[in-house]
């Protein structure tokens, strides 16, 4: 992205119709610019103090578009540190692109995709964590993956990595006055008193690095299956996941042809479903290929949904479906429990580590089932305000600063002159600043940011 101090302007609301867009518009002519489209019988923007509104109209020449309520912030107090002016306007999106049609013609230039946190950055609003946290409340898919985002936006990991350098910057002083003057009474590199230090910070990182691990699930959900011989209750039990009608039940056997897929957010999980066309082996080509795809998703699914008829005997598909979840996770749900039974759950439960029973076509079970789930994926509840890395970018640089402090450690034990150890300390300080963003290349800064979409 090329010249920072030009004034840039984006629709920042989705590109749909709704009650209201914003136009968002950044930069030292941001209110001379939206003056040039905006009319108010009140005055301009330019004379507006910040933190406040105008009501009026857009115009293009002599003919008015739509009425626009135009709120003014005055530099550095804006979200990017610069004067800004929100245009909002009904939510039409050929209104909108005519308005920032209008705002180019006038002099600002369309913003590119993350450019108003991008100058935030730029500007020292934000660190490049927070940045980045910002990308993930707006992906955010469920109430905890949105909490976990706030809370490193509000910076929570921003602290723990100043924390740690903090620490790591002492123990690197000490060992450089150490190197520069041996004689005097200063603890060497294999002294408790600097490896202690080295030690805190790399248990530090490495917890940072575990919850990552087990973070996945929070950040991307988890890939589910859900399997069982036709009829058994899979499309009922994906709509009951799902909370409305996605897939097409029907009660005559084989009809979920394809793979639907839905995101789901349920017990705390986001879940992507893939709904499958029955395990049984189908005597038709388009059964087939679905039946093919539910096989091959079963193997490389995060967790399957095997669902078995309670109102059923056991058959040879159920068998084969058991065999393909054995050694995986899954959760054996026992369906149609309102009816009489059939089958033998006992049986059942004793090939699977997590059963629910439920009724999909009613929701009873849910709760049972959430909790099988989680149980399954060994999910526990994370500390949703506790510092998180954010992305595989941060757990690059953490890994990275990780391995030189435990390369450090080891060079300190085995006796190595301290230079060599204040090196590697010096290289997992720089690791830790690039996380930060303190210390972070304009290709890197650039990377990130055109992952953000246009208008934030
Ligand atoms: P699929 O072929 O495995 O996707 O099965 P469906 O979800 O299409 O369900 C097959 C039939 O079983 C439909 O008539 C559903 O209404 C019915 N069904 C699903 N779950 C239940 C349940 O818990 N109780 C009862 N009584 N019927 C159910």
């Amino acid at each position: 992205m090329t010249g920072k101090n030009d004034t840039i302007a984006a629709i920042s609301t989705p590109l749909a119709p709704g009650g209201l867009g914003v136009i968002r518009v950044s930069g030292p002519r941001a209110a001379e610019i939206a003056d040039a489209v905006f009319k108010s019988t009140r005055g301009t923007l330019a004379a507006l103090g910040g933190y406040r509104a105008l009501y009026g109209k857009i115009y293009d020449g002599g003919a008015s578009l739509d009425d626009c309520v135009a709120l003014r912030y005055v530099a550095p107090a804006s979200y990017t540190g610069e004067d800004t002016v929100e245009l909002s306007c009904h939510g039409g999106v050929y209104l909108l692109r005519r308005v920032l049609s209008l705002l180019i013609s006038a002099g600002a230039r369309q913003a590119g995709p993350g450019e108003f946190t991008e100058r935030a950055f730029l500007n020292g609003k934000l660190d490049l964590s927070r940045a980045e946290a910002v990308m993930n409340v707006i992906s955010a898919e469920s109430e905890q993956a949105l909490r976990a985002a706030n809370s490193q936006k509000n910076g929570a990991l921003s602290r723990k990595i100043s924390q740690i350098k903090d620490k790591l910057t002492e123990t690197a002083a000490h060992l450089a006055a150490w190197i520069d003057f041996p004689d005097d009474d200063i603890p060497p590199a294999e002294s408790e008193e600097i490896t202690d230090g080295v030690k805190s910070a790399l248990a530090e990182i490495n917890s940072l690095l575990a919850a990552f691990e087990s973070g996945a699930v929070l950040r991307g959900g988890v890939s589910a299956v859900i399997a069982g011989k036709p009829n058994a209750g899979k499309s009922t039990l994906m709509n009951l996941l799902a909370g409305y009608d996605r897939s097409i039940v029907t009660e005559t056997a084989g009809t979920t042809r394809d793979v639907v897929e839905e995101t789901v957010s349920f017990g705390g999980i986001t879940l992507r479903l893939a709904d499958t066309a029955g395990l049984r082996d189908a005597a038709d080509a388009a059964e087939r290929i679905g039946v093919e795809k539910a096989r091959g998703m079963a193997k490389n699914a995060g967790v399957i949904l095997a669902v078995f008829d309670a109102s059923r005997p056991l058959t040879a598909e159920d068998e084969e479906l058991c065999a393909l979840c054995s050694g995986r996770p899954a959760v054996a749900v026992i369906n149609k429990t309102d009816l009489p039974r059939m089958l033998d759950a006992e049986l059942i439960k004793g090939k699977f580590c997590h059963t629910a029973e439920v009724c999909a076509r009613t929701g009873r079970g849910a709760d049972a089932l959430a909790a099988a789930l989680r149980a399954a994926l060994d999910y526990a509840e994370p500390d949703l305000s506790a510092a998180i890395l954010a992305n595989e970018r941060q757990r690059d640089c953490a890994e990275r600063a990780a391995a030189a402090l435990r390369d450090a450690l080891r060079d300190a034990a085995a006796g190595q002159t301290p230079d060599i150890v204040c090196v590697l300390l010096d290289e997992a300080l720089a690791a830790l600043m690039e996380l930060s963003g303190e210390a972070v290349s304009d290709a890197v800064t650039e990377e990130i940011f055109s992952k953000f979409c246009i208008g934030k």
